[in-house]
């Protein structure tokens, strides 16, 4: 009899130590749980919504009026206008503790949708091609779901929806980095940061992440070949540039290949070609245009000095000259690494862990990583994929979609997320 009690009491403990050890306990995520089967419908309607209305980077006027209003419903403090149109929407719990913040992108992407669906894009030209009309839905759920459950928050959650993820348009600032300069993660200070992307290569109801390095570095560099034109049948008077070019997309391979150690990965592509005018005369100018993709400030430099050597060293020995422009975007995702072990501990427990994958470093990119450079972050990637309803597009082609499955369950992950984090930071 003894022996049973106190194997009866060993189980109850290793419960009770299994469950702290995750941060949450069940009788919390049952009730987000119960929140979230409630709104399941609501929420198909929003994404719809926000899914037929896109608009481009630095221009989400709609959808930011759209997501303050929703946040004022819900009784969040609500900024708006930070960094053009981005909307910050504070949840006070009525428990002490830190603030802990949940970022989703608002922009949409100059594709037109091909897409036969009844919640099809209405403007033309225009469409959620990278799925932050789920970001901002599953956002929005979270903070449906919690502006219900303060009492049992400790500290608070801040909503960042940020505008311009995409790039602003030439000439402005925009997207996460004026966002931090505008003062986002201030007033009250967040302590950490959470975000997510659909992902079509996972299947829904998988997530793929990575600590540390996840996502690249994203430079952009433009090269100008000066040459000098003369008759097509006379080359020997001018300075063929598109020779020149020829010769310099190719020397440039030889970085990543060549020159690089092959375990670093890094990615140099020439996008665009443009130069000459007419079939018989030889082009006096061309302009490259391309992007290189890294993990660190340092190898970003080291392709940088690559490359200006291969340009200057090749055109100069045709008697040509050239520009050459590197322009640095967003830094690397680096998943601060305690953050992310102690984050897919959670996951794990709601969807299991042969759900929870391991990916490679991503050579894409994402702005969150300013985020990550000021505070701890953790970023990972929403399966969304759904081969029998033929759910397999790309991200930025004309016929992206989601399982729209993938929205309950980034809601509940965030929102567990969230509570494990000012459980054990209060
Ligand atoms: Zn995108
Ligand atoms: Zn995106």
């Amino acid at each position: 009899m003894d022996l049973i009690k106190r194997k009866i009491l060993i189980f109850f403990i290793s419960i009770l130590t299994f469950s702290n050890l995750f941060g949450i306990d069940s009788s919390l995520e049952n009730r987000i749980n119960r929140e979230i089967e409630r709104l399941k419908n609501k929420l198909i309607t929003i994404r719809r919504q926000i899914h037929q209305n896109p608009e481009l980077s630095n221009r989400e006027f709609k959808t930011s009026r759209f997501v303050a209003e929703h946040l004022k419903k819900l009784g969040l403090e609500v900024k708006t206008g930070i960094a053009h149109t981005g909307v910050v929407g504070l949840l006070k719990g009525t428990q002490p503790g830190t603030t802990v913040a949940l970022r989703a992108d608002m922009d949409a992407l100059p594709i037109q949708e091909l897409n036969d669906i009844p919640y099809k894009s209405k403007r033309k030209g225009v469409m959620h091609a990278c799925g932050h009309d789920v970001h901002m839905t599953v956002a929005l759920g979270v903070a449906m779901v919690l502006s219900r459950m303060r009492d049992e928050i400790k500290g608070n959650i801040k909503f960042i929806f940020q505008p311009a993820e995409e790039g602003a348009p030439p000439g402005e600032e925009g997207g996460a980095s004026l966002m931090i300069k505008e003062g986002v993660l201030e007033n009250p200070k967040v302590s950490a940061i959470f975000g997510l992307h659909v992902f079509p290569l996972l299947n829904v109801g998988t997530i793929g992440y990575r600590p540390e390095a996840f996502m690249a570095q994203s430079n952009r560099f433009e090269i100008e070949i000066i040459g000098k034109g003369a008759h097509g049948a006379t080359p020997h008077l001018g300075i063929d540039a598109v020779v020149i070019a020829s010769e310099v997309v190719l020397a440039l391979q030889t970085i990543p290949s060549r020159q690089i150690d092959a375990r670093e990965p890094v990615v140099l592509s020439v996008g665009i070609i443009e130069g000459g005018n007419r079939f018989n005369i030889i082009a006096d100018k061309v302009r490259l245009v391309g992007t290189v993709r890294v993990f660190s400030k340092e190898m970003s430099r080291e392709v940088k000095e690559k490359m200006e050597k291969i340009i200057k060293g090749i055109t100069e020995s045709y008697g040509a000259s050239y520009k050459f422009q590197y322009v640095e975007g967003a830094p690397p995702v680096h998943n601060d690494p305690s953050l992310t072990r102690e984050s897919i501990k959670v996951i794990e427990k709601i969807i299991g862990s042969k759900n929870v994958i391991l990916l490679k470093p991503q050579m894409v990119a994402e702005d969150f990583s300013y985020y990550g450079v000021k505070i701890p972050s953790f970023f990972y990637f929403l399966g969304v994929r759904n081969e029998k309803k033929g759910i397999t597009h790309m991200l930025h082609t004309p016929y992206f979609n989601v399982d729209e499955e993938c929205i309950p369950i980034g809601i509940r992950l965030m929102c567990n997320l969230l509570f494990a984090y000012l459980e054990k930071y209060q």
